[in-house]
């Protein structure tokens, strides 16, 4: 194990140890595995857990934590005995060992750790502090780093209800619930100060003192410190800041923020940890600054002074396109929330409020956090090419003395983890053709042309099993859906039927903001029937959460559930699958055979959902926007030009039927275009391009190799 990051190792190793000795001596090597989430993305990680008792492990929503400590004696007693089984754990204890006791690597101009700060992690579905793909996206980065090994520590917030779970009732209303996260059964310790007690610090906030504590998840060897104000020192509203992700209440939200930048600072200094770099991923953080370059101020230097000093550490990472996506407050809730930080800096409030503002000193401008989070870094950037773009454009105004080409945003495109989202058949096929351990050079261009040497019929034969495994599942899960929501059973039964795995299989999961544009799929209701209900077939999986406030989001969700009413026969080809998070992510887009995205350009800043698709030959029908318009060569997917139009009738209207003809006159028919054997060799030529020009592209491995390389390193601007 990395030597650098103790504190809470050992809490951590005694909570391992305690689950240990409740388990038979042949099966204690599981205790250390399920302490950390490295487990999650080795081959044979789910499958040994699952192994032991399938109901049980799902049941305990594959948390091995919970799941070890409630194993049941016979099923202790029975893997005791089955050799096949006590070797995969030795074998996977093993590798887990080895790769946790490699060396870091220190990177030229990086002298000490990256702190990473979020507001969510999506490391695994067992640990729900994540809503999307903001949380996803850093949960990847945390897992890259570890394979890389790249020292770097992340601070987050531990949300007791985290993630909402939603269920549709039979009108096609969503309803919401939260499940309360109890920490004593999820891979976490809570961390001791050097006293050997829990260690507990504090933050002011809104006029007063909120105490939290703060828990250790391993994610392999990047240790992910959760922040949590679940003590008896604070009163009820101020335990409620670390309950609910993006909470509705504004109030609760700005005490979220303090608690991630000026708590997350503290948390690192209490530990003990000096960072070479802090990097802000999304404006959530960034009171984080004015923290440090208030300990300068308190130790005599001036306000400029200190923020000068401070910037050199700080990197920022925007992930919002939209004006109207950086939130904004009013003066007084500001002052409110913060009050005491001008003070502190040696500035009055309304120095505070201007660098919270575009322009500082125009009173008619409400402040937020991402004006201070550009001004107060030293180096910012956006998370695809078209983002970059589109972010100069939107941030000129900060930059008074330059022209948009000038104003000071990079952009590192996003990646995703490809060990976390490459599904099995895919990955016994490539490691037939890519040599030996592959996936280490995931970010090597060159590796993947060795996909040209895959025979078309062996390609197609690994797909055909990708999408037999999302269908086998997705039938199942559609009964048990429609089951809990009272549905006739007829209708329980309507997709079970007719889903086929082999019939051309299109996906659409998403957050259902407004922006992603759901309703496209349907704009056109007869177009839609036709298609899904014509020859040769095609059926459609759809998946979404809208976030609880967004009434126009689960009216879309309505709308399109309610598609059925008036025709016959689409029961079965469309199905919509409840409580979208990444165990359904990560069945989709293993499975699909197409990943649909129609978000209004530009407003995908990025989007990663298609990437993992991408890893597993899944093809892409796209908008031009985000990654997209940088990963479409022409021949490795569909794109849909999505030209802006300040119309936006205008551009639904067009960008749907772009959609309709692509799907019918070019998708539809390749997917059927076979020869004698079955074997579709237009198509399979097709996702042999997008895997060679994009898996390496897109993957989580380039991305932090651009970080590592060209944002972290001091001398970077
Ligand atoms: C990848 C992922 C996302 C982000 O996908 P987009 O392409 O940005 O929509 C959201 N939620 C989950 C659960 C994911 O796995």
């Amino acid at each position: 194990m990395s030597t650098r990051f103790t504190p809470g190792a050992s809490d951590l190793a005694d909570r391992a140890a305690w689950l240990a000795e409740r388990l038979p001596e042949a099966l204690r090597p599981l205790a250390p595995l399920a302490y950390n989430y490295r487990w999650s993305w080795a081959r044979d990680g789910d499958r040994v857990f699952r192994d032991l008792d399938p109901f049980r492990w799902e049941l305990a929503g594959r948390n091995p934590a919970r799941f070890l400590a409630d194993l049941w004696p016979s099923s202790m007693a029975e893997a005791v005995r089955d050799d096949a089984l006590l070797e995969r754990i030795a074998a996977l204890a093993a590798e887990v060992d080895a790769d946790l006791s490699r060396p870091d690597d220190p990177r030229p101009g990086i002298d000490g750790p990256v702190a990473f700060l979020c507001a969510e992690y999506g490391v695994h579905a067992s640990l729900p502090i994540y809503s999307g793909g903001l949380g996803v996206l850093a949960g990847d980065i945390l897992k890259e780093a570890s394979d890389q090994r790249l020292p770097l520590v992340a601070v987050g917030l531990f949300y007791r209800r985290g993630f909402f779970h939603q269920r549709l009732d039979l009108a096609g209303r969503q309803q919401e619930f939260w499940i309360v996260n109890d920490p004593k059964t999820l891979p976490m310790a809570r961390v001791s100060g050097p006293d050997g007690r829990a260690l507990k610090l504090a933050i002011q906030v809104f006029g007063g003192t909120t105490w939290f504590q703060v828990w250790r998840v391993d994610v392999g060897r990047t240790p992910l410190y959760l922040l949590d104000t679940e003590v008896p020192e604070n009163d009820p509203v101020r335990r409620w800041t670390t309950q609910r992700l993006y909470e509705g209440n504004r109030a609760t939200r700005l005490a979220q923020y303090a608690l991630l930048g000026i708590g997350g600072v503290r948390t690192l200094e209490a530990l003990g940890i000096e960072p070479a770099v802090y990097h802000l991923n999304e404006g959530h953080p960034t009171l984080g600054v004015l923290e440090l370059a208030s300990q300068l101020v308190s130790e005599g230097a001036s306000a400029d002074e200190a923020l000068a000093t401070v910037r050199d550490r700080f990197v920022f990472t925007t992930h919002t396109p939209v004006p109207a996506g950086n939130e904004t407050y009013g003066v007084d809730e500001l002052l409110a929330a913060y009050g005491d930080l001008p003070g502190r800096l040696g500035i009055d409030a309304d120095r505070f409020v201007g660098l919270c503002r575009v322009r500082p000193d125009d009173d008619g401008e409400a402040p937020g956090l991402t004006p201070l989070a550009l001004r107060t870094s030293r180096a910012r950037n956006g998370v695809s090419r078209l983002h970059g773009d589109v972010a100069r454009r939107m941030w000129q105004p900060l930059y008074p003395d330059r022209g948009v080409e000038d104003v000071p945003i990079g952009h590192v495109t996003n990646g995703a983890h490809l060990p976390t989202f490459a599904s099995r058949p895919l990955v016994e096929l490539f490691d037939r053709h890519l040599g030996e351990r592959w996936w280490e050079r995931a970010a090597d261009r060159a590796l993947w042309e060795g996909v040209w040497g895959i025979p078309n019929a062996e390609l197609w034969e690994a797909r055909g099993r990708a999408r037999r495994e999302l269908i086998e599942w997705a039938r199942l899960k559609s009964q048990n859906d429609r089951l809990l929501r009272n549905e006739q059973i007829d209708y329980v039964n309507a997709a079970a039927k007719a889903l086929d795995p082999d019939h051309l299989t299109l996906g659409f999961a998403r957050r259902l903001a407004t922006y992603k544009r759901l309703w496209l799929l349907t704009h056109d209701e007869r177009r839609t029937v036709r298609i899904l209900t014509g020859e040769p077939p095609a059926q459609l999986l759809i998946a979404g959460k809208a976030h609880p406030l967004d009434e126009s989001g689960k009216g879309v969700l309505q709308n399109v559930f309610n598609l059925k009413k008036h025709n016959q026969g689409i029961a079965g080809r469309v199905v919509f699958l409840e409580d979208y998070d990444l165990s359904v992510a990560t069945h989709l887009v293993s499975g699909c055979d197409v990943w649909i995205n129609l978000p209004r350009r530009p407003m995908e800043a990025s989007g990663t959902s298609g990437m993992k698709a991408t890893f597993n030959g899944v093809l892409q029908l796209s908008v031009l926007d985000g990654w997209w318009d940088e990963g479409f060569d022409g021949k490795n997917g569909w794109g849909i030009p999505g030209t802006e139009d300040p119309d936006h009738a205008v551009m639904d209207a067009r960008d749907a039927a772009a959609f309709y003809d692509l799907l019918e006159r070019e998708v539809i028919p390749l997917f059927y275009d076979r020869d004698a054997d079955g074997v579709p060799h237009g198509w399979c030529d097709r996702i042999k391009r997008s895997l060679a020009t994009n898996a390496w592209r897109f993957s989580a491995s380039r991305m932090l190799a651009d970080y590592a390389e060209h944002v972290y390193p001091r001398d970077q601007r």
